[in-house]
């Protein structure tokens, strides 16, 4: 596929910003829409229609009507699977269209969008369609005149709220096992992001998934999002986005039917790189790479590389010659490996992250500097700051954007200690050839995941979710299954036993 393709593609292709309600297309009950752009270019994509409490009332109502007459979650799994696997077969199918609304909304680079997001969507799809004819229930070993039957059933209706960095990833974590249990869904993706998640819908009801049990109504977090979050007729929320929204769904559930909360929030991830480590160029090449994937719009970045103060200079210079790597280019040039920053708003919010490094005194190694503006897109270099300081805000904060912080540490303590200090806990990484320094760090980190001289490995078959302040669900593997279910315990009296 060449570049000219892509573009010309993405000229051609049909863009729909109507909510899916009830099986089919509609405009927000009031008419009112708002006007997407690409941070690709800047050019408008379409309007996408701006849901509100009542298109949330209709959307929880069809969601309440599919779940009540059980003709989603009464069929037997083995049926639930075979739909679930025909959705995952269209989606690999609507690999070009899914992968072109990803990268026209968000500005990642289209090969990726090919290569990781729509594969991994249609691979968590199939993974919980797969496994929930083979998840079995529990009797517990109570005395022999009674039998308790421990078993999972469907919640309800489970509101899923999405950010933008990872559209339909972040949604298919929630959706795989939600639907795969038998609930129904109502999701808002980020009103920064909304197409794919549209044509989802879309595609599920082709696939077989019955009229109301997905549903989608795009608009913003303050409108749509906050009245799904607060209706009564919502059994759980499970939540994808910054840690302050996610004190407003802790907030929202209190003041309503005290549905049940599933955060998973922002980052700061520690990448610790003790002087041991015996190859610091593989060390340096995954840290650039786990940093700049996505723009650096990944929750689990490691953008807080802690070295030790005796090889730091080293590491630093093998960190920043990676950054030519990394210059932002066209999303739709099927060889760009760096894309565009969501929208102007988080452009300046990164912008504004490095001038307060610059300011407080941080030195920017490599990048530091917005690029490509003729392009009406929104573009930042690899940044890499040196001489951080753990008080800096740049240090301290989540950024979303391509900016690494380095910071230094004296001995295995002290790399700790900063590490820790920290209100996240999503993910942590350390880099040693000690095999005791190694399993003594990784056990001290206060993270949801762990790395040990690597970053890049995972899979569906593990949880993936934060410490602290990074949240509190898990996303993934069978515990997920935990989250949308209800645990039901059920006594039969056993006479004469
Ligand atoms: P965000 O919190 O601004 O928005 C996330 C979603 O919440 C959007 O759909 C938005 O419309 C909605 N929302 C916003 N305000 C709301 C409100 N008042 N009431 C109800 N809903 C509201 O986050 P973002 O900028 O879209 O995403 C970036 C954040 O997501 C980062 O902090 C990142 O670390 C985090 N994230 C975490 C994970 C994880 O698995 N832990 C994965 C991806 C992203």
């Amino acid at each position: 596929m060449t570049d000219k393709t892509w573009h010309q593609r993405a000229a051609e292709l049909p863009l729909d910003g109507r909510a899916f309600i009830g099986g089919e297309r509609r405009a927000a009950l009031d008419g009112q829409s708002f006007d997407k752009h690409s941070p690709v270019d800047g050019r408008r994509l379409a309007a996408i229609a701006r849901g509100q409490a009542a298109d949330i009332d209709a959307a929880v109502a069809s969601a309440r009507r599919a779940f009540e007459d059980r003709r989603w979650a009464g069929k037997p799994p083995a049926a639930r699977k075979k739909v679930l696997l025909r959705f995952a077969d269209l989606i690999l199918a609507a690999r070009d269209e899914l992968a072109l609304f990803e990268t026209l909304d968000m500005g990642k680079p289209i090969q990726y969008s090919l290569a990781v997001d729509v594969p991994a969507t249609a691979r968590c799809i199939a993974w919980y369609a797969e496994a929930v004819d083979k998840v079995y229930d529990e009797i517990a070993p109570t005395a022999a005149n009674a039998l308790a039957l421990i078993q999972r059933e469907a919640m309800g209706v489970i509101g899923v709220i999405v950010p933008w960095n990872y559209p339909m990833i972040m949604a298919a974590w929630k959706l795989g096992p939600a639907l795969a249990a038998g609930n129904s869904v109502v999701l808002k993706p980020s009103e920064k992001s909304p197409l794919s998640a549209l044509r989802l819908a879309e595609l599920a009801l082709q696939a077989g998934l019955p009229e109301g049990v997905f549903n989608v109504v795009p608009g913003y977090g303050h409108e749509a999002g906050e009245a799904l979050a607060l209706h009564m007729e919502v059994d759980a929320i499970g939540f994808t986005g910054s840690t302050r929204t996610g004190r407003r769904m802790l907030d929202y559930a209190g003041r309503s039917n005290l549905k049940r909360v599933y955060n998973e929030l922002g980052g700061k991830s520690a990448f610790l790189v003790f002087p041991d480590f015996d190859d610091l160029a593989r060390a340096a090449k995954t840290v650039a790479g786990a940093m700049f994937f996505n723009q650096g719009e990944s929750c689990n970045a490691p953008s807080r590389v802690l070295v030790h103060e005796s090889i730091a200079e080293q590491f630093v210079e093998l960190v920043a010659a990676q950054a030519p790597r990394y210059q932002p280019g066209d999303p739709l040039d099927a060889q760009t490996v760096m894309g565009a920053i969501v929208d102007a708003t988080q452009l300046n919010t990164v912008m504004g992250y490095i001038e307060s490094g610059k300011a407080e005194g941080a030195r920017a190694v490599t990048g530091g500097r917005q690029a490509r503006a003729d392009s009406g897109g929104f573009y930042v270099e690899p940044t890499v700051f040196d001489g951080v300081a753990p008080q800096m805000k740049i240090a301290r904060e989540e950024i979303f954007g391509p900016v690494m912080s380095v910071l230094r540490f004296k001995d295995e303590a002290d790399a700790l200690a900063q590490a820790n200090a920290s209100p996240y806990g999503l993910a942590a990484s350390v880099w040693s050839s000690n095999l005791d320094r190694a399993h003594r760090v990784a056990r001290a980190l206060r993270a949801g995941t762990v790395h040990v001289n690597q970053y890049d490995e995972d899979d569906l078959t593990v949880p993936f979710g934060g410490y602290k302040q990074s949240g509190n669900g898990r996303d993934k593997s069978l515990h997920a299954f935990d989250k949308y279910t209800e645990l039901k315990t059920t006594w039969i009296r056993i006479n004469g036993a």
